[in-house]
């Protein structure tokens, strides 16, 4: 019998209501109350199963991504998220929910309050959050239905810069689209490595940025759901806005030429066998280091963070393997350098690294790059130390995805 691919896709509209009191957007500094909504912010999911299910499998039935225009979800979120979707019936084995970094949204993590002491997690918004993305996820899995999937792959030329080390950018995009047996597309996912800040600091209008403009674009195009999902956009992949200044007419010409770039590479791209999806997932444990995370903590500011009985972070990674295609999911903020390192580590033609997924551990450094400021509050040319959970974040979670790959390579 020929396998088959079934694909769903939903979406539900994430914007925070302003009328209910104040809303702290997160990114850059502490204090930036939200005075308008410009556009929606989505949590936009989907969900890949093949038809047939492997006799005696421990394989999660459905592969399942939300994308939330957010700047990070805490893992205690994702397995809230995760028991609720076992409550609506669903096995949320191969569930995993990131963020695109969006630098225009509400404060979801604790770290972005109206001063540094205090948070701008609202427990309201964070209710109504997990409820939305429960549902994108019930409706993903329920619209499930035979599909075609078609992967694609390249260069995306301008827009890009590393603002810490210039010379290392990360380019590539991955793009992948399910369409229905007629042709119809029901997602497009679309990957890349960028903080979604075209709109900075001075903002105060609550935008899904480039990221959403993006996915709006290749939805009036193509139709279906659009799905942006950040790649390792760690310290400090950002746009290069120049000569366009930092304006909504910029975030609309940035998504557009995304969603450009990306049709082009699925049109050059090629379909998938179908074969059953291989899903794994790796808990990771982290030491906590950094003394202003150490800090945020005692004072109350990251009630969220997961850790064990040590005070150990406790996070996850998870493989996805499709034959040709194999996406990845890191828990935080990546540097490019050792992103292209895990890239050649993935070893096929597609390759998909999603962000700041399951998790949000900050920026995770190469160690030998590693430095942590004197003064954290004034940390000059090391600013992405002071954000990360420890200097042995990132080697301990190439371990894990290391080992993934291992038990991969010998089920082919
Ligand atoms: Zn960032």
């Amino acid at each position: 019998m020929t396998a088959t691919f079934h694909a769903g896709a939903a979406q539900r509209i994430i914007t925070p209501d302003l009328a209910a009191g104040p809303v702290y957007l997160a990114g850059f500094q502490t204090n930036r109350p939200a005075t308008e909504v410009h556009d929606d912010l989505y949590a936009r999911a989907l969900a890949i199963r093949a038809d047939e299910e492997l006799e005696g499998s421990a394989q999660p039935p459905c592969f399942i991504l939300v994308v939330c225009d957010l700047i990070g979800i805490l893992h205690s979120d994702v397995l809230a998220v995760r028991q609720a979707v076992r409550e609506r019936g669903i096995d949320p084995g191969g569930l995993v929910i990131a963020a695109t970094h969006v630098h225009s949204g509400p404060d979801t993590i604790g770290l972005w309050g109206p001063s540094r002491w205090r948070s701008g997690v609202s427990a309201d918004y964070q209710a109504f959050l997990r409820g939305q993305i429960v549902e994108a996820v019930v409706e993903a899995v329920h619209g499930l239905r035979p599909a075609h999937l078609r992967a694609g792959t390249c260069t995306m030329e301008g827009w890009l810069k590393n603002a810490r080390q210039p010379e290392v950018v990360d380019r590539e995009m991955s793009v992948l689209q399910a369409t229905t047996v007629r042709g119809d597309p029901i997602f497009t996912l679309v990957n890349l490595a960028c903080h979604p800040e075209v709109m900075f600091g001075e903002n105060t209008e609550v935008t899904a940025d480039y990221a959403g403009a993006a996915c709006q674009a290749i939805e009036g195009e193509r139709g279906g759901v659009g799905i942006f999902a950040s790649a390792d956009l760690g310290g400090m992949m950002t746009p290069d806005v120049g000569k366009h200044g930092r304006s909504f007419e910029t975030v609309w010409a940035m998504g557009r030429d995304v969603a450009i770039a990306a049709l082009a590479a699925l049109d050059a791209g090629r379909d998938l066998e179908p074969r059953s999806p291989r899903f794994s997932r790796r808990e990771v444990t982290i030491p906590l280091e950094n003394p202003l995370f150490r800090f945020a903590l005692w004072i109350g500011l990251l009630p969220s963070l997961t850790r064990n009985r040590d005070g150990d972070v406790v996070s996850q990674v998870s493989l996805l393997d499709l034959g040709p295609l194999r996406l990845v999911t890191i828990p935080g903020e990546l540097l490019p350098r050792p992103g292209m390192h895990l890239r050649r580590l993935l070893g096929v033609p597609y390759r998909f690294l999603i962000g700041l997924a399951d998790d949000e551990l900050g920026y995770l450094l190469p160690s030998d790059e590693f430095v942590y400021p004197r003064n954290p509050f004034r940390p000059g040319d090391h600013y992405e130390e002071t954000m990360s959970v420890s200097r042995y974040a990132a080697p301990l979670l190439a371990e894990a995805w290391v080992a993934l790959l291992a038990d991969a390579a010998q089920d082919r």
